[in-house]
């Protein structure tokens, strides 16, 4: 063991005698790698300032480059010299700008035609009063939001509904801008269509009520009533027939609205037509013991536009004219040229000689579900949606619709068709 140890140790003294001797190499090496790493490292980082210098001196370059040809851009167009009145002029709603105090500045004429007795100076605050208008103004003015839309109605001179948008111009100028958008018309629409669908639904719900009141008296007390059956069974036949009439009706009105054009370059004979309609009417015409004239004028009698659409026109008018007009006995079918108006082209009349239409109603009369006697129009199968789709098929036409009546001496509805 002694002898082990003691060669270890003359041999760890023989290295260290070594590298004692080449120690000037070992230091002159250890200096080369630091140098060669920091040279590196130096070159990297002077890499790096260079980049950063080249970069330094083509950023403002760069910029300057990119907003003179922007300006050189707006001079071109002649944005610069717009003035803000012109720019609010061009806009076609009405426009407000104001200043920090909600002091009117300026208004388009948009804006002094739809707020009768503004002027520059006036308090916005005083003119629109609304809380909404208020709680607008606030929140702009108070920096909370730098735009904000709320809807507004104004009441006078007629009511008419607003979205009003108000936002800060900002650029330093501490003014802002005021636009109302006019939702009137769409708001209309709306309401149309919500009455339309609240009344076709009632319209259906009526027979349809009335169908399953009688399933629950057929399945209970009626159940061993052959007589009350059969009459049951007759009723609920008729209101289903009711129902479908009304499915009809609906469905050609929401056809004509999903074709609003018509096919260009179709010649109607209108002579022709009004025959079929008062052919296919005949047995109606017997049943209420009405007698249809005709007083067709001689030649030609043809109009552009649809057959089909032509003819649910005419036997619309016609089948009133002998339901409604019934009492007078009687209906005249004239077609005639008519040359001395604004627009040259065939008249056909349609006149009944019954109970006639009080005045206050015609104008009203073409609305969907529309009817001067409610009960009369069911029990006549009505709809009140047949001279709503007439006026629908007519507009398509470029054609018109007059209604001429005196209560009493019955009532004439006149289609004028333009000849071409
Ligand atoms: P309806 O399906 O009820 O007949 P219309 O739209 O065709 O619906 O007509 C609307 C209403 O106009 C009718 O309910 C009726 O009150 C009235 N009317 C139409 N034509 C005549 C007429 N020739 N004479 C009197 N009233 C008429």
């Amino acid at each position: 063991m002694a002898d082990i140890g003691t060669e270890q140790r003359s041999k760890a003294q023989a290295v260290a005698s070594r590298l004692w001797n080449s120690r000037w190499l070992v230091a002159a090496g250890i200096v080369a790698v630091l140098a060669v790493y920091v040279f590196a490292a130096g070159y990297v980082v002077l890499l790096a300032c260079a980049a950063l210098l080249i970069a330094a001196a083509m950023l403002p370059a760069g910029v300057a480059r990119q907003s003179a040809e922007d300006a050189a851009a707006i001079e071109a167009s002649g944005l610069q010299h717009l003035s803000g009145e012109y720019l609010a002029a061009a806009v076609a709603d009405p426009l407000i700008i104001f200043d920090r105090t909600a002091t009117i500045v300026h208004a388009n004429a948009a804006a002094f035609a739809a707020f009768g007795g503004i002027a520059p100076g006036m308090s916005l605050s005083l003119k629109f009063r609304a809380p909404e208008m208020q709680a607008l103004l606030d929140s702009i003015l108070s920096g909370a939001a730098a735009s904000d839309v709320v809807d507004y109605t104004e009441k006078l001179p007629v009511e008419r509904a607003y979205r009003v948008s108000a936002s800060s111009v900002g650029h330093g100028t501490d003014l802002y801008v005021l636009v109302f958008k006019d939702q009137s018309e769409a708001r209309r629409i709306d309401r149309m269509r919500a009455d339309f669908i609240a009344n076709a639904s009632h319209e259906l719900r009526t027979p349809l009520a009335s169908i399953s009141g009688f399933i629950e008296t057929l399945r209970g007390p009626a159940r061993n009533d052959p007589a009350a059956r059969e009459q049951f069974l007759q009723i609920m036949q008729n209101q289903t027939g009711r129902m479908a009439r009304l499915i009809d009706d609906l469905l050609s009105l929401s056809r004509l609205e999903m074709k609003p054009y018509l096919k260009p370059g179709t010649e109607v004979d209108l002579r022709q037509t009004l025959d079929s309609v008062i052919d296919s009417l005949g047995p109606l015409a017997r049943e209420n013991g009405v007698a249809i004239e005709r007083d067709f004028e001689e030649g030609p009698l043809d109009v552009p536009g649809d057959r089909d659409e032509l003819f649910q026109v005419f036997e619309n008018l016609l089948e009133n004219a002998c339901k409604y007009g019934q009492s007078g006995g009687r209906v005249v079918v004239t077609i005639a040229h008519s040359d001395d108006g604004p627009e040259p082209g065939i008249d056909v009349t349609i006149r009944d000689f019954g109970p006639g239409i009080p005045e206050e109603h015609i104008p009203r009369i073409t609305e969907r579900f529309y009817r001067v006697d409610v009960e009369n129009s069911r029990t006549q199968k009505g709809t009140g949606l047949g001279l709503s789709i007439v006026k629908h098929i007519l507009t398509r036409h470029n054609a018109r619709l007059s209604i001429k009546s005196e209560v009493g001496k019955g009532a004439a509805f006149s289609v004028h068709l333009p000849a071409h």
